[in-house]
Order: structure tokens, then C-alpha cells, then sequence
């Protein structure tokens, strides 16, 4: 079995002593962020030359770590791409936002994101170890001025008591394993003493941008808050390090569930053979695919946009090329708060009263009989059934499903089809929006 790359290090740092190269608070009071620096270690074209010395734009920083996983001449490299501005990412493009997924109009509280019935997104910094130049939060991560306080930390952790159906809290940011050891502690212990919190999940990037941050110790911490899962973020098979693999086999042998996040990128990992080698290198380092997300509509991130087409592809070339374990969810998150919208090929071709045409990722058509006599559970009988109903407004399809709603209707719908009353109104008042063409903000 190959064993993973061991990662060089970039020249500069030769002379630096293992024991400093291997601690976290020496790979991030070394991190890099002008070009005086980053020109020590690659050779900058005049697009990151510009960028980097643009006022305003969003926070530059790399560990030098990550920074010497880049083959310094070259200027297409897959991770230079994603920490080294370049001067497109001034560029404005149509229908781009600053908020584009609506996370503020969801917080109830400042940092707590609640958009779904029984989970909330907490967000407890602003910080990370490097900066992913298309982050979807740039509007308040690398912002040191921003960062969340106790008396935010205070009014998120109240707000979860008084919200018992929340059962899993999602620790993110910025990167929740840059806090301080013992704030990071006594958040999750703050968390743990709330009953109906089942589940505690962390999505950090930490272990790729700093693999030596994953200590024993650090692990040995968070194994005291399980039931605890964590996502890290990985793009390109060249993140897949000993050192990645090192600090995910510490995480998982303190029974941390592993799971992977991508972001698909124009010119990084918008190729199905690069995915499938991405994926496999995942699951060989025990860390499942989780989702692979289409770019956000975030400022600055403009050149690294696809269409939702390539997302298609890419799970094309893997359901059933590849261990089931091994492929993601492609993952729209809809613009204006509509959520993460799973995409996917179609395998259901057509269907009659008694029979499914279906195919598989060879292109192999067939059918399967639909069975004659259907004897469903008996919903009045099964306890399931009986108990916890979703709130309402979250019944969505399902809700169509088993009968207890006949439509789900858009906004107006009543109005625009009451031919005869709209005549009237729109003589009244002439600002009446046909259906279809909203401001993109679901809830206005
Ligand atoms: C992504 C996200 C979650 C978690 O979603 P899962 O599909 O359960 O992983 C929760 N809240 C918010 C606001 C999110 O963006």
C-alpha cells in the first residue's frame, strides 16, 4: 500500500527545528501574509502581486505548512489557488452577495444560526488558520474586530436551553479549533450540560492547514464531550499528507466520527479523475465524503464559479465507479436562506402502475416490479407515527405525503389567481410583483 506523501518544506524553513515546525503556535505566529513574505517562498505573478497589495480585500494568511504543500512555479497549482489572492477576486458578477446563504436574517441570537427544525450552526469565532480566499463567511471571518464574546457566547448558550428541539449543535466560524484550549473546553462542557443536545459536530480546517494542532491532548479533550463528530475540509488530493493522515488516525482512534466537506472549484478540483482519486485518498485515511458543495455566490469568489452542470458530472463518475462510502452529497446551498438542496443524476428513467424503468452508472437499463399487494404499517398503530410531528411550516413534501396537506403554495398565489379581485387591486395600487420574479430572498 502507498503510504501518503510526506510533506516537504518549502526552503525557507530548512534551518527550523522539528520541534518548533511541529508546534501549532509556532506554524501560527509564522503564518505568511504580504508579498515580502509569500516571495520568499513562490514566485508571484503580477494578478497575486496586485492582489495582495489591494487595501480591503479579504484576509490573507497561511501557515507555513500548508504554504510549502505549493509547488512554487506554479501559478496553476490547485492549493495556491485557494489561500493566494489573485486580482479577478475584485471582480463583481450578477447576482453576487454578501450574505448570500440569509445567515443573519436566521440568527436569533448573534453567531447562532437556526435555519432547520432540530439543528443550529454556532458560530464561536472569526478566526481560522489560513483564510480559503472563496470563504461563504468572508463578510465577518479573518475580521479580529468581530470575533464573538462571553456575552454573545452567553446569549447563544441561553437561547439553546430555551429551545429544546434543538438536538445538534454545529461548532464552526471561522475555525472553532484555533480558540484557546480552555475556552474551546469550557464551551463544549457549557454545551454537554444542555439535556436535549444529543449531538456536538465541529467543522474545521484546522487538521489540513496545521495538522500538528490535532495533539493527543487536544484529542484526549474532545473525547470527553462525546457523542462529538467533526468535518474537516479537504479539496485536492495534494492536501492528503502523512501528517493530515496522522492527525486524522489520532482523532478517529478517540472515537471521532470523521467526515469530509469540499467546495467544487474552477481550476482546483473540477475534474471527475481528480475527485475520484480525492475521495478514495479520503476514505483510506478513514475520513468519509460528506458533501461536495457548489460555490457559494459570495463576493470574491467569481472566478472560482461552475456550473451546477460539472457537480452532476462528478457524481456521475463516482456512484458506482467507487465505494459507496466514498462519494459525497453534491450539494446546492440555495442563495437567500433556501438551504442545502441536494443535486444528483437521475437513475429513475420511468414508471407505470406496476413497474420502475431505472438505470445504473453503466448505462444499464432495466426494471423492477413494483409489488402487487402493498400492505403498509398501520400509521395509527405505530408509535412513530403518533409522536413528534414537525413544526409547522416544516412539514415540507412529506407533509403532502401523508395526506394531512393538499398543496404547498408560493406567496400571492391566492391573489394572482382570483382574476377578477386582482383587476381591482391592480388598478388600486401598481406595485404588484408577478409570480416568479421575487428580490431572490425567500422570506420578503
Ligand atoms: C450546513 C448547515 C447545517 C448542517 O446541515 P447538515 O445537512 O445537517 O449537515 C446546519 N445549519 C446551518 C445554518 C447550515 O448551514
Amino acid at each position: 500500500m502507498p503510504t501518503p506523501i510526506i510533506s516537504k518544506r518549502a526552503p525557507i524553513y530548512a534551518d527550523v527545528p522539528d520541534e518548533k515546525w511541529n508546534d501549532w503556535r509556532w506554524q501560527l505566529s509564522h503564518r505568511l501574509n504580504s508579498v515580502e513574505d509569500i516571495e520568499k517562498v513562490l514566485s508571484l505573478t503580477e494578478s497575486e502581486r496586485k492582489a495582495l497589495q489591494t487595501q480591503g480585500l479579504f484576509r490573507v494568511d497561511v501557515t507555513p505548512y500548508f504554504i510549502s504543500l505549493i509547488d512554487p512555479e506554479d501559478p496553476n497549482d490547485p492549493v495556491r489557488k485557494q489561500i493566494i489572492p489573485v486580482s479577478e477576486e475584485m471582480n463583481a458578477f450578477t447576482s453576487m452577495m454578501e450574505d448570500s446563504l440569509a445567515e443573519d436574517r436566521h440568527s436569533p441570537v448573534p453567531g447562532l444560526v437556526h435555519r432547520y427544525p432540530d439543528r443550529v450552526l454556532m458560530l464561536v469565532t472569526t478566526q481560522c488558520a489560513s483564510y480559503c480566499r472563496y470563504c461563504t463567511r468572508s463578510r465577518i471571518v479573518g475580521d479580529p474586530g468581530q470575533t464573538f464574546n462571553r456575552q454573545d457566547f452567553e446569549l447563544q448558550i441561553d437561547y439553546l436551553k430555551r429551545t429544546p428541539q434543538v438536538r445538534d449543535v454545529l461548532l464552526s466560524g471561522g475555525d472553532p479549533l484555533v480558540l484557546a484550549p480552555k475556552i474551546l473546553e469550557e464551551l463544549l462542557t457549557r454545551l454537554r450540560e444542555i439535556p436535549h443536545i444529543e449531538i456536538v459536530r465541529i467543522g474545521s480546517r484546522v487538521p489540513v492547514f496545521m495538522p500538528m494542532r490535532i495533539t493527543q491532548e487536544l484529542c484526549d479533550m474532545l473525547a470527553k464531550f462525546h457523542p462529538l463528530w467533526l468535518n474537516i475540509h479537504v479539496n485536492h488530493p495534494n492536501e492528503i499528507t502523512k501528517e493530515l493522515a496522522e492527525a486524522c488516525d489520532r482523532m478517529s482512534r478517540a472515537g471521532i466520527p470523521l467526515g469530509n466537506q469540499s467546495v467544487l472549484l474552477a481550476g482546483v478540483n473540477d475534474c471527475v479523475h481528480m475527485q475520484r482519486e480525492l475521495v478514495q485518498k479520503l476514505t483510506r485515511i478513514r475520513v468519509r465524503p460528506y458533501y461536495l458543495y457548489q460555490c457559494d455566490l459570495v463576493e470574491g469568489s467569481g472566478h472560482f464559479r461552475t456550473p451546477v452542470a460539472k457537480g452532476i458530472e462528478i457524481i456521475e463518475g463516482l456512484r458506482g465507479h467507487t465505494s459507496g462510502y466514498a462519494v459525497p452529497q453534491f450539494i446546492v446551498d440555495a442563495p437567500g436562506g433556501g438551504g442545502k438542496i441536494p443535486v444528483m443524476p437521475n437513475y429513475m428513467l420511468s414508471m407505470s402502475d406496476h413497474k420502475v424503468i431505472v438505470r445504473n452508472y453503466e448505462g444499464y437499463v432495466t426494471t423492477y416490479e413494483e409489488p402487487t399487494e402493498y400492505k403498509s404499517h398501520d400509521p395509527k398503530t405505530c408509535k412513530f407515527c403518533q409522536s413528534k410531528r414537525p413544526e409547522p411550516g416544516q412539514t415540507g413534501l412529506t407533509g403532502l405525503l401523508d395526506g394531512e396537506e393538499m398543496f404547498i403554495k408560493p406567496e400571492h398565489f391566492d391573489e394572482l389567481h382570483n382574476r377578477d379581485g386582482l383587476q381591482h387591486r391592480l388598478k388600486d395600487e401598481n406595485k404588484w410583483k408577478p409570480l416568479g420574479i421575487g428580490s431572490g430572498d425567500l422570506n420578503k
